[in-house]
């Protein structure tokens, strides 16, 4: 249930009612909005009395949310949830771009990806260094190897990184070298991992799952938001249907579904949508006129040599396309792509000339 502050109520009032909550064996989860506080009370089912919560000092009213997922609903934060990666705002106006390689290869291969992407204009940085392959016998990423070149990378680009969690025992490592954590498509229901990325605090990217439903996906992100981390970014990135001309179905209804259901950001993979680089362009073109706040990518310096999903993979040159037409999207529905963001640090490609590959 929802127990809806008074807009002029105190904190002390606030406090009062957190503590009976409590008393009751619920979980209190404050939301201060605008003009309000709301505080959730959401326990395990078992039947509480709501009169209890209702004549206290301060209550303005006492609600139960429908939905079964209860803070990730609009029901229970109205507004959009808007909360920073760096520099840049995600869930507000602006739309930001994520890009980079399916995986990380070698230092060379990511710093120059990663430097080029940065020059056409994205915000954050995508590499893989534990990669979630179908084959036990496919290139399985660097581990962790491949966590100094996350370092080095988000060092000398300013770009904040976001690469994919697997395993719970992977955090602590993972927290080290990304400001993201994703969970990926194949793991959305793997709860124990949930309840690990809620734990840590730290921001989480939630792809949805290539046979789940919008649903499924938001109960996924309640697991996160049950241990009070609320920085979670949900991603469309193609479902499984009857069709085979691409690699997956992009589920464009999702985006507009999803942002009405829930306050969180909504991203879009067009790369593991479609699975070919030629129809990236226009879905992601799609995704931004469908109201997605952002945009992951797949871009790799030379995607005919990629370790992994390479045919999905745009060249930094289409990258730079890509990015020029979001923005023309994006003003055409009255927002933008946010600038890049500020705390660029000088270094530029002369300083990886000497990597090794
Ligand atoms: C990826 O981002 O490289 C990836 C494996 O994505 P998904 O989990 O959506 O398949
Ligand atoms: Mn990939």
């Amino acid at each position: 249930m929802m127990i809806i502050m008074r807009t002029n109520a105190t904190q002390e009032q606030i406090n009062i009612v957190v503590e009976r909550v409590e008393k009751n064996g619920l979980r209190a989860h404050l939301s201060s909005g605008t003009e309000r506080t709301v505080i959730g009370a959401i326990g395990d089912g078992r039947p509480v009395q709501l009169d209890q919560f209702m004549y206290l000092p301060g209550v303005d009213r006492v609600v139960p949310i429908t939905r079964p997922y209860k803070l990730a609903s609009r029901e229970f934060r109205p507004e959009n949830s808007i909360f920073p990666i760096d520099g840049v705002k995600i869930g507000g106006d602006e739309i930001i771009i994520i890009a980079g390689p399916c995986s990380v290869e070698s230092r060379s291969q990511f710093l120059e990806t990663a430097f080029a992407v940065r020059e056409a204009g994205a915000h954050a940085l995508r590499g893989g260094i534990f990669k979630p392959r179908t084959s036990p016998y496919s290139f399985q990423g660097m581990g962790e190897a491949g966590s100094e070149i996350l370092m080095e990378a988000r060092q000398l680009t300013g770009l904040p990184i976001v690469t994919e969690v697997m395993a719970e025992e992977q955090i602590p490592l993972l927290v080290q070298c990304a400001d993201i954590l994703q969970v990926g498509a194949r793991n959305m229901q793997n709860f124990n991992l949930l309840h690990a990325v809620g734990r840590s605090q730290h921001t989480v990217l939630l792809k949805r799952g290539m046979m789940a439903t919008v649903e499924e996906l938001l109960m996924a992100a309640e697991y996160i938001l049950s241990h009070g981390n609320r920085r979670i970014i949900l991603c469309e990135r193609g479902i499984r249907t009857f069709e085979t001309a691409t690699r997956n179905t992009t589920d464009i209804n999702a985006i507009p579904v999803l942002k009405s259901l829930t306050h969180l950001p909504v991203i879009i993979d067009p790369s593991h949508s479609t699975g070919q680089a030629a129809f990236v362009n226009a879905i992601s073109r799609a995704g931004i006129a469908a109201g997605a706040d952002g945009i992951i990518v797949e871009v790799h310096r030379n995607p005919a040599e990629a370790f992994s999903d390479g045919g999905q993979s745009l060249r930094p040159e289409d990258f730079s396309v890509m990015i020029q037409q979001a923005r023309a999207v994006a003003e055409a529905i009255g927002r933008k792509v946010a600038p890049p963001s500020h705390n660029v640090i000088a270094p530029t490609i002369s300083h990886i000339t000497k990597a090794e590959a």
